[in-house]
């Protein structure tokens, strides 16, 4: 017989397997001994009071033991030449999927990325941290998997606007993330096995039938009357296609600039900024684990992270990307920036933890920049925001006060 069961326990005990089984067999009203197995469906910390208690969903194999569950397995249809072709124009987190869900409705994807690919691309992060230079076409938001391959990798969301949240997740344990991500309820990568997910998820594409290139930035849509059907990269290359994806993410500009020439209708949207603030993880884990003080945090916990909304004059200010553990990493694409974001590795051991803090910007608010690049103004907004002017790539740091460490 086969039982879904929530329990709760102590941190302490929440990888014993006896107390395990004894809580199980509480609740099923069952002797010990006709729990036989069980598979972890969800993992979540409660760690609002002091006695900090762990959540967990469980399947429980009662008499009789439960087969091993099956692993997620990339598995995608194989397509041909003579199948409808979709061009997929970027390709990160969006572009990857759009190629494998392509993929499953019989279309053959050809994705163009901009940037190279991952394994040469971390070469090109050298300059952004050494001195400062940004590769324009290769960096931490442009190349393979996009700013999805040093993103940190936190998969979770205030947004409840849901997808298929487990199909994705499935997606990436099948291409080698670690599979607690289908089980925590916080899932988490690391920008240090992101780039290999990536790589296989590419992989997968190719295997299946479709095609990927590299250092071929698309510059121009092509159109006969008023359909799409194809696009032009900047050496020259034409590729022609039943259809048209940009998954060209947040930091394309020149993208906006291209649809706005072509005569397609753009609308504007609000958008947030802010400033990235570094604390020590210590007193971070030390807050939110009720920690006395010089006491560290228990072995089975991880470095805590917090979250924090408000409203300021009116305005939403909130925390946004948290990343306990995690380093501050330069992420502008063009030269004359300065935009920062955050990252960690999969064991957040860094004894940083960093978030943004941000506040969001109406269309209103850019409406000074109207006259001058109408629908573009937040974008040119944007823009002015982060410039320091060509070749003064500096970051600002300010040390606050010692709750804070540093504001980038
Ligand atoms: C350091 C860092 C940490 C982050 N941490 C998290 C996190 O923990 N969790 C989270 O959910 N999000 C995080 N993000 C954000 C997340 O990475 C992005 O939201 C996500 O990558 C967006 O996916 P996308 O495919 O829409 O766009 P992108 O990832 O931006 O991909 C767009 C791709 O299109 C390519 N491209 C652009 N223009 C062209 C063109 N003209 N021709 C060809 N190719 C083009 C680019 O090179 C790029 O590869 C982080 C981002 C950064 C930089």
């Amino acid at each position: 017989m086969r039982e879904t069961l929530d329990i709760v326990l102590p941190l302490e005990q929440s990888e014993n397997e006896n107390a395990i089984r004894k809580a199980l067999a509480e609740r099923l009203k069952l002797p010990d001994s006709r729990v036989i197995n069980w598979h972890l469906l969800k993992h979540s910390l409660d760690a609002r009071q002091r006695q900090i208690k762990v959540q967990l969903r469980l399947d429980v194999g009662i008499d009789e033991p439960l087969a091993p569950p099956q692993q997620p397995t990339p598995d995608y249809p194989q397509v041909d030449s003579d199948m409808p072709r979709a061009v997929i124009v970027g390709c990160g987190p969006g572009g990857m999927f759009a190629a494998l869900r392509c993929l499953e409705l019989g279309i053959k994807p050809i994705v163009l990325e901009r940037g190279k690919d991952a394994s040469a691309r971390r070469f090109d992060l050298a300059p952004i941290l050494r001195k400062g230079t940004v590769i324009e076409d290769s960096n931490y938001c442009f190349g393979e998997g996009g700013a999805g391959t040093f993103s940190d990798g936190k998969l979770y969301t205030r947004a409840t606007k849901r997808g298929p949240v487990r199909d994705i997740y499935e997606a990436l344990v099948a291409h080698g993330a670690p599979e607690r991500i289908l089980v925590d309820a916080h899932p988490h990568i690391g920008s240090n096995l992101l780039p290999n997910v990536v790589m296989a998820i590419r992989k997968s594409i190719i295997a299946s039938g479709g095609e990927v290139h590299f250092q071929s930035r698309v510059t121009a849509l092509i159109r006969s009357g008023k359909e799409v059907i194809g696009v032009k990269c900047a050496d020259g290359k034409v590729v022609l296609a039943d259809g048209v994806i940009l998954a060209t993410g947040h930091s394309a500009r020149d993208i906006y600039r291209m649809l706005l020439s072509a005569g397609v209708t753009l609308e504007q949207k609000p958008f947030a900024v802010g400033v990235r603030i570094e604390h020590s993880q210590e007193r971070i884990d030390s807050i939110q684990y009720h920690l006395a003080p010089g006491h560290k945090r228990h072995n089975l916990l991880p470095a805590a992270s917090y979250r924090v909304a408000t409203k300021i004059d009116d305005r939403g200010v909130h925390s946004f990307c948290m990343c306990p553990g995690g380093f501050i990493v330069p992420a502008a694409t063009e030269n004359d920036e300065v935009v920062v974001n955050g990252m960690s590795l999969s064991r957040r051991d860094s004894k940083f933890a960093n978030s943004g803090l941000v506040v969001t910007v109406e269309p209103e608010d850019t409406a000074a920049c109207n006259a001058q690049f109408g629908v573009l103004a937040g974008v040119m907004w944007q823009k002015k925001t982060g410039a320091t002017g060509k070749g003064s790539r500096r970051w600002r740091a300010n040390r606050t006060s010692t709750d804070c460490h540093r504001l980038y």
